[in-house]
């Protein structure tokens, strides 16, 4: 008998098919895409999606957005079944239509914004929550109406307007009407303050085109969290074009801070109450009752619009031949961009 046929060296055959090996379940484990270690899922979540190692924040549902920022089952939402049509009949690599039905299934969401009423730390706001999910975020024209809408909701009932951004722009398969939205939106937020009602936003990564050209750099307060992409045309874009390198942490929420553009980069754990303080902040003294001296029921009296575009009073004058004793060259500019950051609408209010 030869000897590879002996019995001993049966062992060598291929062994009898065994059940499949137990495999890790797949949503157990996340991975960080900045620093790719890898963390338990639920830990990732209880986080708010911020990984514990190297602070980087995930994208966040508009659902998940709500759940962290408003008070349970405060949000009443509004317009819900607002849908976009195939205005253009457009075609691209599959006709819109078709994309927005495959979105609308993938996602679960209607459109790439969520309007409604809310409360945060029991102060009543009107807000627009943008979804990344559904076509990158972009603007089209049911995104500017909702936005619109939640903002006229907010003159009508006196409450402010609270905007989370996230979005890669207008939407190009609704071409002109995605950009009308832009004039639109804006002109809301105009009456907005001049029914002196505050306006915060709230820009998460990425935050970009058209929404940061029109309301989501309308802000009385911007926040942003960090290390968020904000801003017009993206980083690659610019270097083409003006052939230059960029500097480091360029339209990143620390960069664009620095620059004067946001007012707050928060971390997504403190975001709430940084929120829940500005609007007791904003509020003004009469809704807030820190203003205990002032007779109740009596108004003050509004500031002429004159005054305020060109203040005439005795205390501006102070302020401005103050601003003057500083070099000529810094001196206007502060004088300009204080009156229009602190000026007088808001500080009397
Ligand atoms: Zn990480």
């Amino acid at each position: 008998m030869p000897w590879y046929r002996k019995p001993q060296f049966s062992s060598l055959r291929p062994r009898e098919p065994q059940e499949s090996p137990q495999r890790v379940p797949d949503g157990l484990w996340h991975r960080c895409p900045a620093c790719l270690s890898i963390i338990y899922a639920r830990d990732f979540t209880d986080n708010l999606k911020v990984c514990p190692s190297c602070g980087f924040h995930e994208k966040l549902s508009s659902e998940e957005r709500l759940a962290m920022l408003v008070d349970d089952g405060t949000f009443d939402e509004c317009d819900a079944n607002v849908s976009s049509i195939d205005a253009l009949g457009f075609v691209d690599s599959k006709p819109y239509p078709e994309r927005l039905a495959a979105m609308k299934k993938r996602s679960g969401l209607v459109d790439a914004v969520r309007c409604g009423t809310s409360e945060i730390g029991g102060q009543r706001v009107s807000l627009a929550v943008m979804d990344f999910a559904f076509v990158g975020g972009s603007m089209g024209s049911v995104v500017g109406e909702k936005v619109t809408r939640a903002i006229e909701r907010a003159i009508e009932l006196r409450i402010p307007m609270l905007t989370v951004v996230t979005s890669g722009g207008a939407r190009m398969q609704e071409s002109t009407y995605s950009l009308m939205q832009m004039a639109k939106t804006s002109a809301a937020l105009a009456r907005l303050d001049d029914a002196r009602l505050p306006h915060i936003v709230i820009l998460t990564n990425p935050s970009t085109a058209g929404v940061m050209a029109s309301y989501g750099s309308l802000g009385d307060v911007i926040i942003a969290e960090p290390d968020a992409l904000i801003g017009f045309a993206g980083p690659r874009v610019i270097e083409q074009t003006i052939r230059q390198k960029l500097p480091r942490g360029f339209q990143r929420s620390e960069f664009v801070k620095e620059h004067g553009f946001v007012d707050i980069v928060c971390e997504r754990a403190h975001l709430r109450d940084t929120v829940i303080t500005l609007l007791g902040l904003l509020r003004g003294p009469h809704q807030a009752g820190i203003c205990a001296e002032l007779p109740t029921g009596e108004e003050e009296e509004p500031i002429p619009a004159e005054e305020r575009v060109a203040p005439q009073g005795k205390k501006r004058a102070t302020k401005v031949k103050a601003t003057t004793k500083k070099p000529a060259k810094r001196g206007s500019t502060q004088t300009k961009s204080s009156k229009k950051r602190v000026g007088a609408p808001r500080a009397s209010r």
